[in-house]
C-alpha cells in the first residue's frame, strides 16, 4: 500500500492579477526539485511556515504535467490489478474540479479524462499484444457524498430519491453502494458523453442548493475487468473531487450550513485519518467510521493514493489555506516548523526522509 501526499499552488486568474501572492513553492535544497510549500505566519509576517510534501507543483504546472508526473504511473498497476485512489483536497476555489476535470481544450483536460483516456489505450494495447485472448472491459460508476448520503449522479435528478442509496456490507467484507448504476464505457468519446451528462445533471439538481457542488464528494470509479479465458481480474480507479475544506461556520452559522459543515469536517478528517494511518503502515485504518473511506475500502486491499492539496496562492484564503496545509501535512507525518531564514529552512526534512511508498513489495498479483 502506499500514498503520496503532493500539493498543487493554481496560478492568479485574471480578475486576480493585481493580488498579492503569499504562498510559494520552493525546493529543500537549491536546484532540487520542489516538495515545499512556504506561507507567512499569519501572525508575524516576517516569518514563514513551511510544509513539506512527496512533491509540490508551482503555478506554472500544466495539466499534462501534473497527470505524467503522478497519475500515469500507476497505470501499469492498475492493470496488475491493484486499486489506485486519487483525491483532490483543498479550499473551494483552489482547483481542485480544474484539476480533476478541467476544461475541454484538450490542454485543459483534467486527471480524469485522461486516466480514462490511458486505461482504454493500455487496454487496447493489451488485447492487440495477446492476440485477442484478453478482453478489456471498462464500467463506470460516479456518484457524490453530500450529507452523509450517496447520491447517483449517472441518474437523472428527478429519478433520485432525497434519502440517498443505501450501504450493504458483501460477503467479502467490502462495503457497496446498492443500486449504484454502473455503466459499461467503450471508449472515450463514449465516456465523455457519460461523464458532461452527468456533471450537468450535478449542476441540475443544485441549482436549489446554493455552491452545492463545494459541499459534496463527487466519486467517479472506473472499474476494469480483464478476462483471459476463465481467469477475471478486476480493479478499480477512483477519482475524488472532495468538499470544500474550508471552515463553513466562519462565514454563515444558518443551520443547514452547520449540519453540512459538520458532515464535511467529519469526513475528511476520517480521510486524512487514514491517509496517516497508511503512511505509517499502521495495520488498523480506520476507514469505517465515515462513508466515503468505507465506501472506498481506503486502505484495505493493496492500492496506490494519492492526495492531491490545492492551493490559492491569495492572501484572502490564508487561514484557509494554512488549516487545509496543517492536515495534509499531518496526514503525511511531517511536522511544521517555523523558518526564518534560509539557514533554518535547511533542516526541513527531505523527500524520501518519510518514505510513504515502501509497501510496493508487499503487493500480490491476483
Ligand atoms: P475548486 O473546485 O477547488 O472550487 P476550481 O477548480 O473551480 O476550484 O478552480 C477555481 C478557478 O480557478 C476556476 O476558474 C478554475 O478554472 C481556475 N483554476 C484552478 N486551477 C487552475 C490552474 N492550474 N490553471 C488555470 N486556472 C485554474
Ligand atoms: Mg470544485
Amino acid at each position: 500500500m502506499s500514498v503520496r501526499v503532493v500539493a498543487r499552488i493554481r496560478p492568479l486568474l485574471d480578475k486576480e492579477a493585481d493580488k498579492d501572492t503569499i504562498v510559494r513553492a520552493d525546493s529543500a535544497e537549491p536546484g532540487g526539485p520542489h516538495t515545499i510549500v512556504r506561507i507567512p505566519n499569519p501572525r508575524n509576517e516576517a516569518e514563514d511556515f513551511s510544509f513539506a510534501f512527496n512533491s509540490v507543483y508551482d503555478q506554472s504546472t500544466t495539466q499534462e504535467t501534473l497527470f505524467t508526473s503522478e497519475v500515469a504511473p500507476h497505470l501499469k498497476s492498475l492493470f496488475q490489478g491493484f486499486d489506485v485512489t486519487i483525491f483532490a483536497y483543498g479550499v473551494t476555489g483552489t482547483g481542485k474540479t480544474h484539476t480533476m476535470r478541467g476544461g475541454l481544450k484538450l490542454a485543459d483536460r483534467g486527471v480524469i479524462p485522461r486516466l480514462l483516456s490511458g486505461v482504454f489505450r493500455r487496454g487496447k494495447k493489451i488485447t492487440k499484444d495477446s492476440g485477442g485472448k484478453t478482453t478489456v472491459h471498462v464500467s463506470l460508476s460516479y456518484y457524490e457524498i453530500y450529507n452523509d448520503k450517496v447520491f447517483d449522479l449517472l441518474e437523472p435528478p428527478e429519478n433520485r430519491s432525497s434519502l440517498g442509496l443505501p450501504l450493504r456490507a458483501e460477503a467479502n467484507g467490502k462495503t457497496v453502494v446498492a443500486g449504484l448504476t454502473e455503466r459499461a464505457c467503450v471508449d472515450l468519446k463514449d465516456f465523455e458523453k457519460m461523464y458532461i451528462e452527468a456533471n450537468n445533471n450535478r449542476v441540475t439538481a443544485a441549482t436549489k442548493l446554493n455552491a452545492h457542488s463545494s459541499r459534496s464528494h463527487a466519486i467517479l470509479r472506473v472499474k476494469l475487468t480483464q478476462v483471459t479465458g476463465d481467469m477475471v481480474r478486476q480493479s478499480t480507479a477512483s477519482a475524488i473531487d472532495l468538499a470544500g475544506s474550508e471552515d463553513n461556520r466562519r462565514t454563515d452559522n444558518g443551520k443547514e450550513r452547520l449540519v453540512e459543515s459538520a458532515a464535511i469536517n467529519k469526513s475528511l478528517f476520517v480521510l486524512s485519518q487514514c491517509i496517516e494511518a497508511i503512511s505509517r503502515g499502521d495495520k488498523r485504518i480506520p476507514y469505517r467510521e465515515s462513508k466515503m473511506t468505507r465506501i472506498l475500502s481506503l486502505g484495505q486491499n493493496n492500492g496506490i493514493t494519492v492526495m492531491i492539496l490545492n492551493l490559492a496562492p491569495l492572501r484572502s484564503y490564508h487561514l484557509d489555506t494554512l488549516s487545509s496545509l496543517n492536515v495534509s501535512s499531518r496526514a503525511k507525518r511531517i511536522e511544521v516548523r517555523e523558518i526564518e531564514n534560509e539557514v533554518v529552512f535547511k533542516q526541513v526534512p527531505k523527500q524520501g526522509s518519510h518514505s510513504l511508498a515502501s509497501g510496493n513489495a508487499q503487493r500480490q498479483p491476483l
